[in-house]
């Protein structure tokens, strides 16, 4: 007959001094190491008092190994790299546009060295942020001059308060748009302190609409892309240049919206067309407000450019300090904005062209080179097939706009009762993946969009890793 006799917890210090414990503390530090023995410790007790444990669970070997466990988890970083094969091209969530080698290494240079982010070389004297990539953007633009902010909802927030504020900010029932969470028109022009006055319908507004509202107390037009949803059918708008045309005749200036904008006519390299910051201006828009990584391709950042008297308004309003980009954005900036300049080589030099331009019969190709790798992993369970897709662009381009791509497609091979839970399964499956795999359900099928899948060898790589519970 044996005695059990309820198992013991070590001591923190008999731990720290076990030779299990001592290579933990060379590479996560002491203190690290301290703390997280007294967590798992306080978390054992209660199971000890209650002798739900065995020995053998809390000696020195079994707790240093919880602990490397843990403080391993706990040392990898927050901020991930992920596969995003969701078929969105610029998705918010994942991070939208992935910058160029030319601006990583601008980004490099910015972080390890001093630089003349508000110093003038020539001079010696205090300069300005702005004036790093002032010229360039003139000359991509044709504007006057030029400011940047933290992003494109600070631009329009800093333009409407600099411009507009205890006036009113006439604008089409048409463009009261809301952008993803907390981004609405009329919600931002009250922060701005600009009275909203709405003119026209949902659907149609004419130039009679804006002229109705003209009066003392208009302070600017604005207009406003419509970005993730679009009017179609009955509808009507006023022409850009005509709605300059009648906001100058007033005294007023006209502000412009374009969300993503674009730099160049993306219809050269056959993706659909959005107005360009360029023929905005060129229109009589007084100020273009635009996102830098959007379809600029570049980092997060809100271009305002413009007349160079309202310019200058702008930049003297104390909030562009609160808003104003830092020295990594500036130079991620820049260096971008320099790729630009040569058009024929921007496809294969900025990553965000080059991803939404990528022929789909590339895309079909690596689908089906890649199809018996993943079927292998899934098993009979599965029915794996490389398939046609429709991606998007994202971030509010072209909401309708559909990019014709190609798919690795899994289809659970069980009752359609069973298919819903499978499909969470594999999803949840891909993302713990060590670099997590993003794909989209629809259809009950999980579609991996490959349109973005450019390191092959990695995510090959860790297929092995992939667990799906039954
Ligand atoms: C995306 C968008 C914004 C917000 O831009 P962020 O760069 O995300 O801050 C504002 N206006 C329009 C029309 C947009 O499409």
């Amino acid at each position: 007959m044996s005695v059990s006799v309820a198992p013991r917890l070590p001591s923190i210090d008999s731990l720290l001094r076990h030779p299990a414990c001592r290579p933990l503390s060379e590479r996560f530090g002491r203190e690290a190491l301290l703390a997280c023995l007294r967590q798992l410790l306080d978390e054992l007790r209660p199971e000890v008092l209650s002798g739900q444990v065995a020995a053998i669970e809390i000696g020195p070997e079994a707790l240093a190994g919880r602990a490397a466990e843990r403080l391993t988890a706990q040392r990898r970083s927050h901020v991930r790299r992920v596969f995003n094969l969701t078929g969105t091209v610029l998705h918010t969530n994942l991070g939208r546009a992935l910058l160029p080698e030319e601006a990583i290494e601008a980004v490099q240079v910015a972080a390890r060295y001093p630089l003349n982010l508000e110093f003038d070389l020539a001079s010696g004297k205090r300069g300005d942020r702005d004036d790093l990539i002032e010229g360039l953007i003139r000359e991509l633009t044709g504007a006057e001059a030029v400011t940047v902010v933290n992003n494109n909802a600070a631009a329009v927030l800093l333009t409407l308060n600099s411009l507009g504020a205890r006036k009113e900010g006439i604008i089409s029932r048409g463009e009261l748009i809301e952008i993803g969470g907390a981004f609405r028109i009329p919600d931002i022009m009250a922060r701005a302190g600009v009275r909203l006055h709405e003119v026209g319908t949902t659907n149609r507004t004419h130039a009679r609409d804006y002229e109705a509202a003209l009066g003392p107390r208009s302070g600017l037009i604005m207009r406003v892309h419509a970005s993730n949803y679009s009017i179609e059918g009955f509808t009507a708008r006023v022409p850009t240049a005509e709605l300059a045309e009648l906001a100058h005749r007033h005294g007023l200036p006209l502000l412009e919206d374009l969300g993503s904008g674009s730099l160049l006519d993306l219809t050269r390299w056959g993706l659909p067309a959005e107005p360009t910051v360029r023929q905005a201006l060129l229109d009589g828009a007084d100020i273009v407000t635009f996102s830098g990584d959007k379809l600029l391709g570049g980092p997060q950042a809100g271009l305002i450019v413009g007349r160079k008297e309202l310019i200058a308004k702008i930049k003297k309003n104390p909030l562009k300090r609160a808003l104003r980009v830092d020295k990594l954005t500036l130079a991620a900036l820049e260096a971008v904005l320099g790729l630009y300049r040569d058009p024929d080589r921007l496809a294969e030099r900025l990553p965000s062209l080059r991803l939404l331009t990528r022929p789909q019969a590339d895309i079909l190709a690596q689908a089906e080179r890649l199809q018996p790798a993943l079927a292998q992993t899934l098993g009979p369970a599965w029915q794996v097939s490389a398939e046609p897709a429709l991606g998007m662009i994202g971030s509010g381009s072209q909401p309708v706009a559909r990019l014709p791509s190609a798919a690795l497609c899994a289809r659970p091979q069980v009752s359609k009762r069973l298919r819903g839970r499978c499909l969470l399964n594999l999803e949840a499956a891909l993302r713990r993946l060590p670099v997590p795999v993003l794909g989209r359900l629809d259809d009950d099928a999980l579609w991996l969009d490959l349109r973005q899948l450019d390191d092959e060898p990695a995510w090959l790589a860790q297929l092995g890793h992939l667990q799906v519970p039954e």
